[in-house]
């Protein structure tokens, strides 16, 4: 299976004599220091993702290997003018204080990869060096993507990717790395996350957003919530008039204080108060049978028929 995930690009350092060699023992022609540029990046972890999905440590010690010497590509245009850097190192990071959310040592994979000092790609530079292109992702092919709580083949077994069985959420573990062919910079999330929080904060808050030309496909989602919304409303307003009237039956004496409370009062607690005040109302009320069933016998008080 082919899979694509995120990673990030890391300020630039300054070519060693070793890095130096790595990089020659790859180009075509014998380089000098003034004439590369080079950086590093994190091209996958071993933390769960949002997709929950995982690399195991050894499918990160095979891309490691799979990696080095591949080129990388700029917002996954595959034409070779654009495919303008070289990963020429890998190592696996370890940090043995971080745990991830499997509860393991966090472990990436670091990489470091070159790039020629022509006109060309200045821009490129500029926008690495100054963090802007500093979001890569990474196309990998894996054997196995395996359930994180039973250990079948992911999707074979009953668990659901996200939820939670005894304390742990399910998410699957890929591992055995086939192929790794694509690593790229993309520029779009960064700047796409920076307009949405601007939006967001803008003028008349979500209302105006949504009235906005940026919130526009959302109009017809937001309507919808705005609906529900007023429907739960509605019913927290009349579960409140509930709880205050079955007060005044049961507990007059308390029905101020009972009735400010419920101001405040979430639907969970407003439900709860509301059936142990009916539990009250039942013992201080009970029902009484009209008309007594066919042969039942019921002790008649004269109340019932007493209009
Ligand atoms: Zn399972």
């Amino acid at each position: 299976m082919r899979i694509f995930k995120e990673g990030q690009a890391r300020g630039a350092g300054a070519v060693s004599g070793k890095d130096l060699e790595l990089i020659n023992a790859l180009s075509r022609k014998e380089l000098a220091e003034g004439e590369v540029f080079t950086f590093s990046l994190i091209l996958c972890d071993n933390e769960v993702d949002r997709d929950f999905e995982r690399f195991d440590v050894s499918a990160l010690e095979e891309l490691a290997g799979l990696f080095a010497g591949r080129t990388g590509i700029s917002d996954h245009d595959w034409s070779s003018a654009r495919q303008v850097a070289r990963i020429y190192r890998t190592e696996l990071v370890r940090e043995p204080d971080r745990l991830t959310a499997a509860g393991e040592e966090y472990v990436c994979l670091k990489a470091w990869a070159y790039m020629l000092r022509t006109a060309e790609n200045e821009t490129l530079i500029a926008e690495i060096e100054g963090g802007i292109k500093k979001e890569t992702s990474v196309g990998v092919s894996m054997r196995r993507s395996v359930c994180s709580i039973c250990g079948e083949e992911s999707g074979s077994c009953g668990h659901v990717k996200g939820q939670e069985y005894g304390g742990k959420v399910c998410h699957a573990v890929l591992r055995g790395a086939a192929d790794a062919y694509e690593w790229s910079f993309v520029a779009v999330p960064a700047q796409r996350n920076a307009g949405v929080t601007k939006a967001f904060c803008g003028e008349g808050g979500l209302g105006g957003f949504v009235g906005s030309e940026a919130g526009s496909g959302f109009a017809g989602e937001f309507a919808q919530l705005k609906a529900l919304a007023e429907i739960g409303r509605g019913y927290l307003g009349r579960l409140r008039d509930e709880v205050k009237r079955l007060c005044l039956i049961c507990q007059r004496d308390m029905y101020g204080a009972v009735s400010a409370a419920a101001e405040s009062m979430g639907d969970a607690e407003l439900e709860e108060l509301r059936s142990a005040l009916e539990k009250r109302v039942s013992e201080k009320l009970p029902l009484k049978t009209q008309l007594p069933g066919l042969g039942e016998v019921t002790d008649f008080d004269g109340d019932e028929y007493s209009i």
